[in-house]
């Protein structure tokens, strides 16, 4: 055993279990964890409310997990390098080893660290292991970036993936006491009320993360594919935040479901094991179109004739439109830091098409209260939904919030558990509750207008709107390829 130090520098990837930086690291002598919270130099990818509060609960469960293996987690506050370099003098560690993140703007600052470092004799080495695949890795046969999902998925499948990690059976701690900050110190969920009943809802870290995607393989796996847009109970995984925050390893799930015996995908898990490439798909859309998390992938889309009003967006962010299936997932995002899938693209698709405010403020909000908020895939999940990004769903393609909510709340109780307001109202008129007779209204005390809002845009309205500014784009893209 040499004596190497190594510092594992934890950034989204708050485990242990499948980390290939702190596995290789406790191969090679002593191990000294570290977080640095260093939000200035985070630029786009910054977290905000939601996703600290989030950070805040996964570091404290990060810190007791490493404490079990005799490991103090030692949190610091700053810019990166500086930090870096004050722990190796601190600790005379030798190494710095951490897990790749794929942000450009990330992975740009990450390889001038690792320069830096390097020209100082420290040896810098990063690992993949929070996709499945390094997305830069993958291209088509003409050897470009795939834009469309189906042959990038045929691609993916029958690409190799390596066998996870095991949590290191032996670990050297650091005989050195180094000063750590404590999560608390580090203010992320000060002064935060609003955060208070998301503990209702989740349990940040690695044995949260582990017992939810045991709960989905015992309880809800086997209907994933039939049942995954059903509102009324869900039969989704929620392990969004957690692979958000690297609690769990991608390889891990896709192990845990690919029977390697037979070589061939669970067959109950395949069309769950089809979401987490498309969580692929964005890292290589994003990798590939670093300037897509401002600007339309499409670039006819920056002639879009936005309204952009500051009152609508205000409804759309308290879920007071008065279509109650947006009003729901809206209020389900304020209320649990969560929306399910089938409703994050009715409540953008509302946004965007019905009511023509730009899809980056959509994004922005999502960004603030999304707990599972992930810079590819809500990046994607935007421009998907308005048409912008590749393999989007068309601009004609208007989602009509009615019919949606009949399709997937058959009987209204995603809207009923949401919008309690409206808990009485009969299945016929739950999702356009401004067609219920008076006399219904007033027996259960329903004021429309009052204790719940009329539409605040008619649907045929605004999608005739929509379809208008769509064909005025299609006319600007004709301009500009011809060089009007
Ligand atoms: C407008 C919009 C914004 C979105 N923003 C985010 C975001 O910030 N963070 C985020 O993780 N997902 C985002 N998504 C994708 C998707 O809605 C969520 O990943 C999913 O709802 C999470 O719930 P789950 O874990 O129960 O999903 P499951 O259905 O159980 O899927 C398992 C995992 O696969 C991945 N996945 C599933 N669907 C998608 C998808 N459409 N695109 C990419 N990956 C997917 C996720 O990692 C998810 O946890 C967004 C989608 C839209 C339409």
């Amino acid at each position: 055993m040499d004596h190497n130090k190594t510092i594992v520098w934890f950034r989204k990837d708050l485990r242990i279990l499948d980390h290939p930086a702190f596995w290789e690291a406790s191969k090679r002598g002593e191990v000294i964890p570290v977080y640095i919270w260093s939000p200035e130099d985070e630029m786009y990818a910054q977290l905000a409310e939601a996703s600290k509060w989030w950070l805040h609960y996964s570091l404290k469960a990060l810190s007791e997990r490493l404490g079990k293996q005799g490991l103090q987690l030692i949190i610091r506050q700053g810019d990166s390098l500086s930090i870096l370099k004050e722990i190796i003098y601190e600790s005379q560690a030798n190494s710095v080893f951490f897990n790749e993140r794929y942000e450009p703007l990330i992975r740009k600052r990450d390889q001038q660290i690792k320069k830096l470092l390097m020209e100082e004799n420290i040896k810098v080495k990063s690992f993949h292991g929070d996709l499945l695949y390094d997305p830069e890795s993958i291209t088509n046969h003409q050897s470009h970036p795939y834009k469309v999902f189906t042959p990038f998925w045929n691609h993916c499948i029958k690409r190799s993936i390596p066998a996870p990690l095991p949590i290191p059976s032996t670990i050297y701690s650091s005989k050195k006491k180094l000063n750590s900050l404590k999560v608390d110190d580090l203010g992320l969920i000060s002064g935060m009320q609003w955060h208070k009943k998301l503990l209702h809802y989740w349990n940040p870290g690695e044995i949260g993360a582990t017992s939810q995607f045991q709960m989905f393989i015992n309880e809800k796996m086997v209907d994933y594919k039939s049942k995954r847009d059903d509102l009324k109970q869900y039969h989704v995984s929620q392990l969004s935040p957690h692979l958000a925050f690297g609690e769990l390893s991608p390889r891990w799930i896709w192990y845990t479901l690919f029977n390697y015996e037979t070589n061939e995908m669970d067959v109950k898990g395949i069309s769950f094991l089809r979401q987490l490439i498309w969580r692929e798909f964005s890292y290589h859309q994003l990798i590939n179109n670093p300037q897509c998390v401002e600007t339309p992938i499409r670039s006819e889309y920056n002639h879009f004739p936005w309204e952009d009003d500051e009152h609508l967006f205000e409804l759309w962010k308290k879920g007071e439109t008065g279509y109650p299936i947006v009003d729901a997932g809206m209020r389900e995002l304020w209320e649990t830091g969560y929306m399910h899938n089938r409703v994050r693209m009715v409540v953008a698709s509302f946004l965007v098409k019905h009511l023509l405010i730009p899809w980056k403020k959509g994004a922005d909000w999502f960004k603030e209260t999304l707990v599972d908020f992930d810079l590819a895939n809500n990046t994607m999940g935007w421009q998907w939904v308005s048409g912008c990004g590749v393999d989007a769903a068309p601009y004609f393609r208007i989602f009509n919030p009615v019919l949606q909510g009949e399709k997937f709340d058959r009987d209204g109780s995603y809207v009923r558990k949401w919008i309690p307001e409206l808990s009485d109202i009969p299945n016929k008129y739950i999702h356009q509750p401004w067609k219920t007779p008076k006399e219904i209204l007033h027996n259960y005390g329903i004021v429309l207008g009052l204790t719940y809002p009329y539409p605040v845009i008619d649907h045929s309205y605004a999608r005739q709107r929509a379809l208008e500014a769509y064909h005025y784009i299609s006319e600007a893209k004709v301009h500009i390829s011809s060089g009007d």
